[in-house]
C-alpha cells in the first residue's frame, strides 16, 4: 500500500551515515510488513538493501547470515553434508505464511525484528543456538543470544535506531540431530505451534525450543535425555497455565495442548536412533 505519511526514503551506503536517530525513522528491509499496513508514526524509511551485505557465508565456526538475506536466498542455501541440522532451514522457511512475492522480498532480519510469536526465522535461529550482532546508533556493536532477543509479542531488546546486522549459527548446533513439529489451523496459515528439538550426536542431551504457542520463544535444556514425565514437568515449570498465547491462529488452551503433544513427539523421535 502507499504510505502517505512517508516523505523521504534514504539510501545510505553505510549504516554509519545514519547518526542522529529520531522518532519517525524506520529501517526498511524487504518492506513486506512495512507496506502491508499504514505506518502513521513513520515519515522516513532508511533502505538497507544498498548496504550490500553478503547474504550467507560459511566460516570455520558456522554460518553467518546477514540480516538482509532474503528468505528465498536462505531457502536456496546448500549446506555442507556434515551439518545434519541444515534441513531445518528449509523447513522453517516453509513454516512462514507467505506468498511467493513475500518469500522473495522478506528478509531474515525483518522477520526476526517483527518479533511475532510465529516468526519462523526466530524459531530457527533460537533452536540452532544463534547469536545476533546488533549495531546501536552510538557505541560498540553488541551480541545477544537469539533466545534473549524477543521479549514478548512484537517486542524485543532493540533500542531506538539499533540495527540487527547479522545472525551467527554455530557449527556445533548445525551438527546436531533435529526434530521439527509445526501446526497451523489453516493450510499455509500462520503457525499455532512450532517446536524444535535438537540432540548432539555424541551426547545424551536435549534442547527443546517452544515457539508460536507462547508470546516469546522458550527453551528447555536437558544435559541428560529426559523421560516423558521430566519433560512435562519442565514445561510446566517454564510456562504457567496462563502463559500461552491465544489469538486467531489458535486459543491458548489449544496451543498448550499442542505444546505437550509436540514436545513428547519430538522427545520420542530424538530418543530413537538418528535421522
Ligand atoms: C501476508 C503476510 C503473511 C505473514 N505471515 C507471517 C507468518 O506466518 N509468520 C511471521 O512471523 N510473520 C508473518 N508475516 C510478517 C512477516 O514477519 C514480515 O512481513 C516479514 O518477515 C518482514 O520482513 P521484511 O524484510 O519485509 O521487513 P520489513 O517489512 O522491511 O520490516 C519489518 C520491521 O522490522 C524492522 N527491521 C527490518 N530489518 C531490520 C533490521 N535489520 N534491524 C532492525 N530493524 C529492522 C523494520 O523497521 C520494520 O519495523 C506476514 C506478513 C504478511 C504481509
Amino acid at each position: 500500500m502507499n504510505l502517505n505519511t512517508v516523505t523521504s526514503v534514504l539510501h545510505p551506503g553505510s549504516a554509519d551515515e545514519i547518526t542522529g536517530w529520531r522518532n519517525g525513522y524506520a529501517w526498511l528491509a524487504g518492506g513486506t510488513w512495512l507496506f502491508s499496513e499504514p505506518q502513521i508514526a513513520t515519515d522516513t524509511l532508511i533502505d538497507l538493501q544498498q548496504l550490500n551485505w553478503l547474504a550467507l557465508e560459511i566460516t570455520p565456526d558456522g554460518l553467518e547470515i546477514a540480516a538482509t538475506c532474503r528468505i528465498a536466498e536462505l531457502y536456496g542455501f546448500a549446506a555442507p553434508p556434515q551439518w545434519t541440522a541444515a534441513p531445518l532451514i528449509r523447513t522453517c522457511c516453509n513454516a512462514l505464511l507467505a506468498s511467493f512475492k513475500i518469500w522473495n522480498a522478506a528478509t531474515v532480519g525483518g522477520n526476526i525484528c517483527m518479533s511475532l510469536p510465529a516468526g519462523a526465522m526466530i524459531s530457527l535461529t533460537v533452536a540452532l543456538e544463534g547469536v545476533y550482532t546488533l549495531w546501536p546508533r552510538q557505541g560498540a556493536p553488541r551480541q545477544v543470544a537469539a533466545n534473549e532477543f524477543v521479549t514478548g509479542n512484537h517486542t524485543n531488546v532493540l533500542q531506538p535506531g539499533e540495527l540487527l546486522r547479522a545472525i551467527h549459527l554455530p557449527a556445533t548446533a548445525l551438527r546436531k540431530r533435529v526434530a521439527f513439529r509445526q501446526s497451523s489451523l489453516t493450510h499455509l496459515g500462520r503457525s499455532a505451534a512450532l517446536l524444535i528439538g535438537t540432540r548432539s550426536l555424541d551426547a545424551d542431551d536435549l534442547l527443546l525450543t517452544i515457539s508460536a504457542t507462547t508470546p516469546r520463544p522458550l527453551q528447555l535444556r536437558f544435559a541428560a535425555f529426559p523421560s516423558a514425565k521430566m519433560l512435562r514437568q519442565a514445561i510446566d515449570e517454564q510456562i504457567p497455565a496462563d502463559g500461552y498465547f491465544g489469538d486467531v491462529h489458535g486459543s491458548a488452551a489449544y496451543k498448550r495442548h499442542l505444546t505437550y503433544y509436540f514436545a513428547e513427539d519430538i522427545r520420542t523421535e530424538l530418543a530413537a536412533g538418528g535421522s
